[in-house]
């Protein structure tokens, strides 16, 4: 993570050398701990902070990765040492495993669509920003086509417009690339602001070689 200068100057260096000690300080964009359940399933990114209470209920079962955030906390009376947590990339949390969850479809959202098929309209196949970039359904809703990640690929705005309402074949515009569902650990890439080499690691190594994010 990069600090203003003046911050990193201050801030003491740890001895393994990765972080700082950050304090309970708000950080503008701090990077995210990833937050696994006891089986390894990714349930969401939470914040350092939201990470620290885990750890101080008791609530970690393991961790991986190398500690990137020391959070301080008060002075404890009876030993009269500042108590410090040391936070982790990717933290398991103690508690049951729901039997289902590794089956449901992520939910779908136009960022991470677009982050899907890598920000590249499905017709022209060029590079676009997110601003000028649309969801686009294959199979049209007006024609009863759903609202799903199987039936819904980037496009940009003009491509959009001039497929219209119209299937591909009658439109003669062709998919240059396929629609398919993230799998769990996907759409936790999709979903990551900031993503740390530990995390990105942790995640690939899940994602199908299908997957567009190894292309
Ligand atoms: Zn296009």
């Amino acid at each position: 993570m990069r600090l203003p200068a003046r911050r990193q100057a201050a801030a003491p260096k740890r001895r393994c050398g990765v972080g700082y000690a950050l304090g309970l300080e708000e950080v503008a964009n701090p990077v995210d701990v990833l937050q696994l359940d006891m089986s390894g399933r990714p349930q969401a990114w939470i914040t350092p902070r939201e990470a620290a209470v885990v750890y101080a209920s008791d609530g970690v079962a393991w961790t991986l990765g190398r500690a990137f955030h020391v959070l301080r906390g008060g002075i404890q009376r009876a030993t009269g040492l500042q108590s410090r947590i040391e936070v982790h990339p990717i933290i398991a949390v103690k508690g049951a495993v729901p039997s289902r969850a590794w089956r449901q479809t992520p939910a779908l959202s136009n960022p991470k669509l677009f982050v899907r098929d890598r920000h590249v309209c499905a017709y022209c196949g060029r590079r676009f920003a997110f601003d000028l970039l649309t969801r686009e359904h294959v199979i049209p809703v007006s024609r009863g086509g759903r609202d799903t990640w199987m039936n819904c690929i980037t496009a940009c705005r003009g491509c959009n417009g001039r497929k219209g309402n119209r299937l591909p074949e009658e439109a003669r515009m062709s998919l240059m690339y396929l629609p398919y569902i993230p799998s769990l650990h996907e759409d936790m890439i999709l979903r990551g602001r900031r993503i740390l080499t530990d995390q990105m690691e942790f995640l690939l190594a899940s994602v199908p070689r299908s997957s567009r994010l190894h292309a």
